[in-house]
């Protein structure tokens, strides 16, 4: 596999997520013993792939999934668990001009659809992963941010027929959203908080009791035409199979199929999660509010409080994935949250770890079948905001590979364009972050 950092990254233990220890780690599925036969094999255990993998069973395909690590060990395990509007680094005027008014509508309406799918999912068949109510706060950083999300409001109530709650720097403390670097802000209706690994967890049993068949510990390492479909390699076994969904996102090996390479730029995001905070650090802060909330930078800070009281906090990670780099980034991650919760300064990280997001050339997921390869398909390119488009986007891959309509929207079946000079993708995501952060401005000033 041809992947473009540090193998660090990829080493397929668990990361210490809170979401690992808070949660019983299943009987590990077995690795593909030796070669096998099947209808459709999907490259890739999480959201995407498990939801193309379910549509696919319970339309009687024989199904093989295949993961290099176990279902949800990729970001659908390591997230921070917003199910929200997400997916696209384009603003919504340029997805208007991409696409018309029409087709900005059509992808509003899918990623609208991809909470619905996900919320559905888990209540109608029991997955224990809903985490807190409905919506999510966007703060702003500046009254500069402020002024842009007021008329950002406006833009999307005009294109969408939404009406975001606006509240202003003195309502926030209020509604248990104060903190210093926040000068304002916008409540969604959309979206709501879940267990990212129960969620994954859940749906890997749903798929297998539909009759796919999952294989952990089972890289594909090599994908090419054979007899009409495809033939994957991995290191037991090969896989036949006259239909392949590749779902690999951020963790996508260059040249499984040759087609991706260059169409994809993994980037990290890292998370913290606090022990759990007691009452009077949370009046100390001021910030109770049980929304998913984010500000609106563009290196955003997401970050909500957890079921048992602890706080999540994520960021970008760095362009980096050695282990000596991550430590470092661990260290950032530290500094920001200090400085956008100063009350919270003594209370200590338990749980850090990083994963890939995927961004394309397009700054658009794509969702399709893959262009002059018959009889292969994909779905990636969630810019971090994947939780419930990656879902929706797997499951409607699902149905186009059974011949059904799929509602995949204008923006996502156009094919991602390549980085021009692949080979600096690296050192162009770190240009960007520069000059991103010169934008965004500063962070409070941490107290003395
Ligand atoms: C730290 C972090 C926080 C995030 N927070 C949020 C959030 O709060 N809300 C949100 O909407 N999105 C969030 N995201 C993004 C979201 O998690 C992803 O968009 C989504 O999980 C992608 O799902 P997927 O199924 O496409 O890919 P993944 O879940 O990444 O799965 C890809 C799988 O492919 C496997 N694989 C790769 N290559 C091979 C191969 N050759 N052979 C076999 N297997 C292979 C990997 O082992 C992996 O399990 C976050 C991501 C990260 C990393």
């Amino acid at each position: 596999m041809r992947r473009i950092y540090e193998d660090h990254a990829y080493a397929t233990d668990w990361p210490a997520s809170w979401w690992r220890a808070s949660k019983p780690v299943p009987p590990p599925r077995p690795a593909l013993p030796g070669s096998l036969a099947v209808d459709v094999a999907v490259i890739g255990a999480g959201y995407a792939g498990l939801n193309a993998a379910l549509v696919l069973a319970q339309a009687g395909r024989s199904v093989a999934v295949l993961d290099a690590s176990q279902p949800g060990w990729g970001a659908s395990g390591r997230n921070g668990g917003f199910v929200c509007i997400g997916g696209t680094k384009l603003s919504d005027g340029q997805i208007v001009d991409r696409v018309g008014t029409e087709g900005a509508r059509e992808f509003r309406r899918f990623q609208l659809a991809a909470i619905g799918h996900v919320g559905a999912l888990i209540d109608s068949n029991g997955i224990p992963a809903r985490q807190g109510p409905e919506g999510e706060a966007y703060l702003a950083q500046s009254p500069a941010a402020m002024a842009g999300l007021v008329a950002e409001a406006e833009a999307e109530a005009r294109l969408y027929g939404e009406a975001p709650e606006v509240l202003r720097r003195e309502e926030l403390a209020e509604r248990g959203l104060a903190g210093p670097g926040f000068h304002g802000g916008l409540i969604g209706r959309a979206g709501f908080p879940l267990h990212p690994l129960e969620y994954v967890e859940g749906l890997a049993a749903l798929a297998e009791a539909a009759g796919a068949r999952l294989f952990a510990g089972t890289p594909v390492t090599a994908l090419a035409p054979a007899g009409g479909g495809w033939r994957l390699a991995t290191p037991r076994g090969e896989v036949t199979a006259r239909q392949v969904m590749v779902a690999t996102n951020g963790y996508s090996s260059e040249d499984i199929p040759a087609w991706i390479a260059g169409r994809t730029l993994p980037a990290l995001s890292s998370v913290m999660v606090t022990r759990p905070l007691t009452q009077s650090e949370l009046g100390a802060q001021g910030f109770t509010s049980p929304l998913m909330s984010c500000d609106v930078r563009r290196l955003l800070h997401y970050f909500r409080h957890l079921p048992d009281g602890r706080f999540l906090f994520g960021m970008r990670g760095g362009t980096s994935a050695s282990a000596a780099a991550e430590a470092e980034t661990q260290a950032r991650v530290r500094r920001h949250f200090e400085a956008l919760f100063p009350a919270w300064a003594g209370v200590p990280t338990e749980y850090r770890w990083s994963g890939f997001v995927c961004l394309t050339g397009s700054l658009a997921p794509f969702a399709g079948p893959v262009p002059g390869a018959e009889g292969l398909f994909a779905a990636f390119g969630c810019h971090g905001g994947g939780v419930a488009l990656q879902s929706l986007a797997g499951a409607e891959v699902g149905r186009l590979m059974l011949g059904e309509r799929a509602a995949i929207p204008a923006l996502m079946a156009q094919p991602p364009r390549r980085f021009p000079f692949p080979a600096f993708r690296r050192l162009g995501l770190r240009m960007a972050y520069a000059a991103y952060a010169r934008r965004d401005g500063p962070l409070p000033a941490v107290p003395a």
